[in-house]
């Protein structure tokens, strides 16, 4: 995997910042000036790419002194890594040991990127400027406390990173995307699965032994390869009675978790129930991308779709967002409409929209229609950013309560105007004092 190397004085914010940002899962080393730490290591997945972040560990004066401290914290740092991550706290600016540790990093050539942590307020964006100064490239404005800046922060790391080498099957470093087939029972899961499948399962099996756990299936679609996660239950019809809708929703709860969009399959030929609907809202609150197929299109006469779909609308209303496909896994009736779909919910789930763009946005929407006026006071909305991907998280800094209402009008707003098709939206609100 391609190495990212963390390097920065004691409390600028390293830990914080990796938690935030990198998904760090094991406990945090505090930074406590004096205590030599162990390099730490763990992987980090983000946009589909997989890199290790190593915490080169103490840089504190030795008894050599500050500077060959820092040199030779850089020089581990560049011999270890694919790309430096020079952390800086932005409310204290460039010391002495940063110009040290900048001037051997100008030698080298290691990508470097150049955070300005701690920028929690607009106000401390001219200090993260300055920054400039040390040569080491466009310092990125950054506040983990807040999670401002995330988006900007991750896409130049992996712009740093080399990417990670295919594997003999030519997927993407990543791999293949990860789809949750799930609906109630009956409802044509399986059959769509083997349809699906078709001829390529032979291969499939040869690919299961090797690179993919055996519970998932390799199928290929639209010329991609994709992998539908925990179909061991799938690959055979089961009679599932009523009795098996408890380990049904484990069964839908397993597969939202490993997977990034999932492919809900309602029966059209009845009404929408009690079940469908607790799937629905499992999916809408595991935060992943969605596509809803229409299954058994070949059973509905036409001259009741319209009727039905009607309904339908009505029961989805939890996610209007969701592109819904009418399908028989029975004759393959639209079937091939279901890979361009996932591709969108998963462009959708991955986008992110720069600060500057999305604020400018921002400042047009909220000048036509201004947040109402609570408690006599009109909160005002400062800036946004969007603090995560997958799903599409939304921060809106504000200097009081914003209605619910008005929250859902910016988070369709946002829907609509950036097309996040497939896609949840999350906006959450800070407020100022
Ligand atoms: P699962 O429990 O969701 O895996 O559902 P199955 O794939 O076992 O399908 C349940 C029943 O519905 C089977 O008898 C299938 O033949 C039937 N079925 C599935 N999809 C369709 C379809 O598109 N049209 C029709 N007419 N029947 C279907």
């Amino acid at each position: 995997l391609p190495v990212l190397a963390v390097v920065g004085r004691p409390n600028v914010g390293k830990s914080s910042l990796v938690n935030r940002f990198l998904g760090r899962r094991e406990a945090v080393v505090q930074d406590i000036p004096g205590v030599t730490r162990d390099r730490v290591s763990y992987d980090a997945l983000w946009n589909g790419r997989k890199f290790s972040v190593v915490d080169t560990g103490g840089w504190e004066p030795d008894a050599a002194g500050l500077q060959q401290s820092v040199a030779a914290q850089a020089e581990r740092a560049m011999k270890s890594a694919d790309a430096v991550l020079v952390v800086i706290d932005t409310t204290v600016g460039a010391t002495a040991a940063e110009e040290a540790l900048a001037r051997v990093l100008r030698r080298s050539k290691v990508p470097v990127i150049l955070v300005a942590n701690k920028v929690d307020d607009e106000r401390l964006m001219a200090d993260a400027a300055a920054l400039w100064s040390l040569g080491l490239g466009e310092p990125i404005p950054v506040s983990a406390l807040h999670g401002r800046g995330s988006g900007d922060l991750l896409d130049a790391v992996l712009a740093a990173l080399p990417e990670a080498p295919m594997d003999k099957f030519g997927f993407g470093g990543g791999g293949p995307r990860r789809v949750a087939l799930v609906g109630k029972p009956n409802v044509g899961k399986s059959s769509l699965l083997n349809k699906l499948t078709g001829e390529w399962r032979s291969v499939v099996h040869d690919v299961a032994g090797t690179t993919v756990d055996p519970v998932d299936s390799l199928v290929e679609l639209d010329g991609e390869v994709w992998r539908f996660v925990d179909t061991a239950g799938l690959r055979r019809r089961v009679n599932q009675a009523s009795g098996m809708e408890y380990y049904a929703s484990l069964r839908t709860q397993s597969a939202l978790e490993a997977a990034e969009v999932a492919i809900v399959l309602i029966d059209s030929s009845e009404p929408l129930s009690e079940q469908d609907q607790r799937v629905i809202s499992m999916v809408a609150d595991s935060g992943r991308a969605l596509v809803l197929a229409l299954n058994k299109a070949d059973l509905v006469d036409a001259d009741r779709r319209e009727e039905i779909t009607r309904e339908l609308e009505r029961g989805l209303n939890r996610v209007p967002w969701a592109q819904q496909l009418n399908i028989s896994a029975e004759t393959g009736r639209g079937v091939h409409r279901i890979a361009p779909a996932l591709r969108t919910a998963l462009e959708s789930w991955d986008r992110r929209v720069p600060t500057g763009r999305l604020n400018s946005w921002l400042g047009e929407l909220i000048a036509a229609t201004p947040p109402p006026v609570r408690g006599g006071r009109q909160p005002r909305v400062l800036f946004a950013t969007q603090a995560a991907n997958r799903p599409p998280t939304f921060v809106l800094f504000t200097t009081g309560f914003l209605e619910a209402g008005y929250r859902r009008f910016i988070e369709r707003r946002l829907r609509e105007d950036f097309s996040f098709t497939g896609s949840p939206v999350r906006v959450n609100v800070r407020v100022r004092e």
